[in-house]
């Protein structure tokens, strides 16, 4: 059998190292836009754009593996069309290559930045190695950046480069950093930890217009601030890349539509990570951005395209890493109707528990590890992510209670 993969990133590495792992003897070869061997994003916003940690390092599996494992890579070379009744991609250049099973891990872009000055030298958006390396560069002469958004991307770059000693201001529309996620009161706390570490929040505004004459000098916003900046970095949100598939005619509703075992609506054709919309057994249909979705979903498409019969019922988590600070978030809720605190909120170093009609849909934890190194292997997410997957009824007063451990609590309601 021979099966390939177009997306040479996180899930689409992973996705072809789980199936030797799985002991699968047939052809892989594994095709990426990019010209790197596949490598993790995280850092690319923290110790990496911060020049501590080394490309070398992010890597998703050492460079001798590929061979090692006979996974055949082509890399710098991107796929341009699916005939999904020939089973044929097309690449770029016009190779056609022939395929049993294809999984399709393209991911996201960054999305289009539309303002005026958009184009204007200093101006950046991170999404790629190459675009944190032209940050980087930007970063040793600059001396005041201007972030817009303050999602993740926006809230880790303002932190990096506060911690590069540059002066910061960030815009944003919300009242707070991260309102739509995490809501209004833990974006508080968020905005107090950027405000101490001494970024402006321009919070509540937007930004009209990037000026300079041919490098950005200022940034314009719609409420009249003028903000002088030597560079800007936008973190305006991804779009998935949905088109190859689209075009070959699968079923896309912001991402590529999948169901629990990872296939679209098209014979043989898989998808995992950021591209797709996926329906989950607990949160039923959702796009998420994670790193450990990418991980995750692409080992159980692996699984999936070997006849596995498994759903992904991964309780979705991810983390983010701000000043000396790390925020850890397990489930999905777009929407609660109580939030719960245990510890307070001025300690920074709580949990925060989403429920919706007295269910537990999601948990957020600032500074809650266990091990500060290891931020996925928090024993209290873990208990929250069983209470999360069981849609356990609970007491909020004894997830307010540190007294209560929360294991205790996960006894699952029968009969749902
Ligand atoms: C700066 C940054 C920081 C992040 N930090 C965190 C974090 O702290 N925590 C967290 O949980 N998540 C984080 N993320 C998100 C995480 O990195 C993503 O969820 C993850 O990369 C998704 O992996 P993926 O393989 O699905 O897609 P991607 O990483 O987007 O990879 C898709 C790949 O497919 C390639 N491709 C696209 N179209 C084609 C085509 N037609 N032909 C061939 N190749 C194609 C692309 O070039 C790309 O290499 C961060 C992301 C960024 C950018």
């Amino acid at each position: 059998m021979r099966i390939v993969i177009v997306g040479a990133s996180l899930a689409g590495a992973t996705a072809a190292a789980t199936l030797r792992d799985e002991g699968f003897d047939g052809e892989i070869r594994l095709i990426g836009a990019e010209t790197q061997l596949p490598y993790n994003r995280p850092p690319l916003s923290k110790g990496y754009l911060r020049q501590q940690e080394r490309f070398e390092d992010q890597l998703v599996k050492p460079a001798a593996y590929y061979a090692d494992q006979r996974i055949a890579l082509t890399l710098g070379v991107r796929a341009t069309a699916i005939d999904a009744k020939q089973k044929l991609v097309e690449l770029e250049g016009g190779e056609r290559v022939a395929y049993d099973r294809l999984l399709v891990t393209t991911g996201g872009r960054n999305r289009t930045l539309s303002v005026p000055g958009a184009t204007l030298e200093g101006v950046f958006q991170l999404r790629t190695v190459e675009d944190c390396d032209r940050i980087r560069a930007a970063t040793r002469r600059a001396r005041r950046a201007v972030v817009m958004g303050l999602g993740f991307i926006g809230s880790e770059v303002s932190a990096s480069l506060r911690q590069l000693g540059i002066e910061v201001a960030a815009v944003e529309g919300a009242r707070v950093p991260l309102a739509r996620v995490l809501g209004d009161e833990v974006g508080q706390a968020l905005a107090a930890i950027h405000r101490e570490k001494g970024v402006e929040l321009v919070l509540e505004d937007s930004v009209a217009a990037l000026e300079g004459s041919d490098r950005v000098e200022r940034v314009r916003t719609r409420k009249g601030r003028v903000l002088p900046c030597d560079m800007v970095v936008a973190g305006i949100g991804i779009v998935p890349n949905t088109e190859l598939l689209a075009a070959a005619g699968a079923e896309v509703d912001n991402g590529v539509l999948v169901d629990e075992h990872c296939r679209t609506s098209l014979p043989d054709v898989f998808a995992a990570g950021d591209v797709t919309n996926h329906l989950h057994p607990v949160f039923g249909r959702l796009r998420v951005e994670h790193w450990n979705n990418g991980y995750q979903q692409g080992r159980a498409a692996a699984r999936s395209l070997l006849g596995g019969a498994q759903p992904y019922d991964y309780i979705h988590s991810f983390w983010s890493d701000q000043y000396e600070h790390t925020l850890e978030y397990v489930g999905f809720a777009t929407r609660w109707d109580r939030l719960v605190f245990r510890g307070r909120l001025e300690t920074r170093k709580f949990l925060g528990f989403y429920l919706d009609s007295g269910i537990i849909r999601a948990a957020v934890g600032l500074d809650r590890g266990g091990d500060p190194d290891d931020p996925k292997a928090d024993g209290e997410l873990k208990a929250a992510a069983s209470l999360i997957r069981n849609r356990v009824s609970v007491d909020p007063a004894k997830l307010s209670d540190e007294a209560v451990e929360l294991r205790s609590l996960v006894t699952p309601v029968t009969g749902r």
